[in-house]
């Protein structure tokens, strides 16, 4: 994959600050960027200093006042420029992702698709922002609600999703009428500053939208600032719960997603076609790398030996090859730390007792060219019990851990027992069976016959237990509640030669 063009300086991604590009041969640590497929490095990315955090939160300090002003429909004009910007580069940014993060270049289009949903839901801003009131609460006393933006907001995104979890975050925040700082992955950088690139070319003032790029020195300061009032974070959930703390320790609003281990239950009497279909493609997709991949086939009673040999092969059967060509399935691995991290998980559970059904260890691409890149094959587990590490922890690669029970109630004590409860899935052609089961689990996002139940712009997207910190789920009207505060206001005016309360010394009650 070429260079992408619109980089200032090819060798290393720098910040976004005030609508400007620092020059990055200031940086004093910078990190090398790879291209997973070779493994080659493909350039660098500086990390920012406390200094460089202080300048973006300032710029966007300084941008807040005028854009909390702007009007709601005005703000999201903006946005519909932004939204025919990111449709017209939308395979742009796709290629970008396939060559920094490795997914498939299809599967990245997708996410560039998922993302655009959210611009195009906070487009409706000013029908989201209006609110309540209500006439007479007293005799000649009326009473209503507006919610009002929360100033510098900052967003901490992780590397899995650079187009799609951003946009998660700051078309909802810059609609409500907050100024932002975003700090990607460093892992691959490259997309955020192009998007910031289309928000300046779509109109929005210097200043609103910036872009650190960084690591914990980054994050920390923007947790400090004491001029940021609000976190979003997604990434595991180690970070997300000290973000958390730490966030809120300082009084700031925090939501923080956090890792996952995703289960689909496949009942006996499940399409079986079907629920092969969505097992493979969810567990390998993206090499596993998802929040919401399914990690756990529950499958029960006689489900296991129907589904077992078919899986095998399909998983036997995975195209593995560079994500920019047309037929791969699944690209490589992100790093050479994340291949190694995930060979651990596979030898593990294999010395655990599991049986290693394929193993994806030794896969070699059929190009010879890309035998330096980070390369791992689908790999199946059966008889997985919940005493293993690969059950427990989120492996984040792609490897699939079938549990064998006997049915129902044992499949959602084994679910409900897990510390995260992001997405679920249910196989079934009952419908009393999927009724009971989306209203027992204990999960955020729920898929009857649907794998990856990833919810739409306009519902909100959290999971429960250590799979999110917070109260409100992101984007969606969620979304639009973390991103302001609500202000009520009560208001009365006198008639000529009306008289007022006088000394009121109780509590007022409607009169
Ligand atoms: P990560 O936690 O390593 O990094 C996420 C972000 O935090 C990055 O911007 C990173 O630079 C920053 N960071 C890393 N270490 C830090 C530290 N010590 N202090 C402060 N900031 C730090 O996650 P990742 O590897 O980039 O992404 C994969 C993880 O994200 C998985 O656990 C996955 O489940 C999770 N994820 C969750 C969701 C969700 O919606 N729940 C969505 C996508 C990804």
């Amino acid at each position: 994959m070429s260079q992408p063009s619109f980089h200032t300086d090819p060798a290393c991604v720098g910040h976004h600050i005030g609508g400007q590009r620092p020059d990055t041969g200031a940086a004093t640590r910078k990190q090398d960027v790879f291209n997973p497929a070779t493994g080659e490095r493909a350039r660098q990315v500086a990390l920012a200093e406390p200094a460089d955090v202080a300048r973006a939160v300032a710029a966007a300090q300084a941008a807040f006042p005028a854009w909390a002003d702007t009007p709601p429909i005005r703000r999201a004009r903006v946005l519909f420029k932004f939204l025919e910007l990111l449709n017209r580069h939308r395979d742009t940014l796709a290629a970008m992702i396939t060559s920094e993060h490795g997914k498939v270049f299809s599967d990245a289009q997708g996410e560039v698709t998922r993302g655009i949903e959210i611009v195009e839901f906070a487009c409706g801003i000013p029908q989201l922002l209006k609110g309540d009131y209500s006439e007479q609460v007293s005799t000649g006393i009326d009473n209503w609600t507006m919610r009002q933006p929360l100033g510098v907001v900052a967003g901490i995104t992780p590397f899995n999703f650079p187009v799609m979890v951003p946009c998660w975050m700051f078309p909802v925040a810059l609609a409500c009428g907050n100024t932002f700082v975003l700090k990607p992955s460093p892992i691959d950088p490259s997309p955020s500053l192009f998007m910031a690139r289309l928000l300046k070319e779509a109109g929005l003032p210097d200043g609103v939208f910036n872009v650190v790029q960084g690591d914990k020195v980054a994050v920390d300061a923007l947790i400090d600032h004491p001029d940021v009032k609000a976190l979003s974070f997604v990434g595991s959930t180690p970070i997300a719960h000290a973000i958390y703390e730490r966030g809120a320790h300082h009084g700031k609003r925090v939501q923080a997603l956090g890792g996952a281990k995703n289960h689909m239950v496949v009942m006996p009497d499940a399409d079986v076609e079907a629920a092969v279909d969505a097992l493979v493609g969810s567990a390998y997709g993206s090499a596993g790398e998802r929040c919401m991949a399914i990690s756990v086939a529950v499958l029960v009673g006689e489900a296991g030996d129907r589904i077992v040999p078919l899986l095998e092969k399909r998983t036997r059967d995975l195209k593995v090859a560079s994500g920019l060509l047309p037929d791969a399935e699944m690209g490589p691995i992100v790093s050479a730390a994340a291949l190694e991290r995930i060979s651990g998980y596979i030898a593990d559970g294999a010395a655990s007792g599991a049986k290693l059904v394929v193993d994806g260890r030794g896969f070699k691409p059929a190009d010879a060219g890309l035998a330096a890149g980070f390369w791992l094959g689908g790999t199946l587990f059966d008889h997985v019990t919940p005493d293993m590490r690969i059950w427990r922890e989120e492996i984040f690669g792609p490897v699939l851990c079938c549990v064998r029970v006997p049915d129902m109630d044992s499949a959602l004590k084994l679910v409900n027992g897990h510390e995260f409860g992001n997405g679920v899935a249910c196989f079934t052609a009952s419908g009393h069976t999927a009724r009971e089961f989306a209203r027992r689990v204990q999960a955020g996002m729920v898929g009857i016959n649907v794998p990856i139940p990833v919810p739409m712009a306009w519902q909100g997207f959290g999971g429960w237990k250590k799979s999110l910190f917070g109260d409100m789920h992101a984007y969606g009207e969620e979304g639009v509640r973390f991103y302001t505060k609500q202000k009520s206001v009560m208001q009365r005016f006198f008639a000529d030669g009306q008289a007022g309360d006088g000394n009121a010394f109780v509590m007022p009650t409607a009169k």
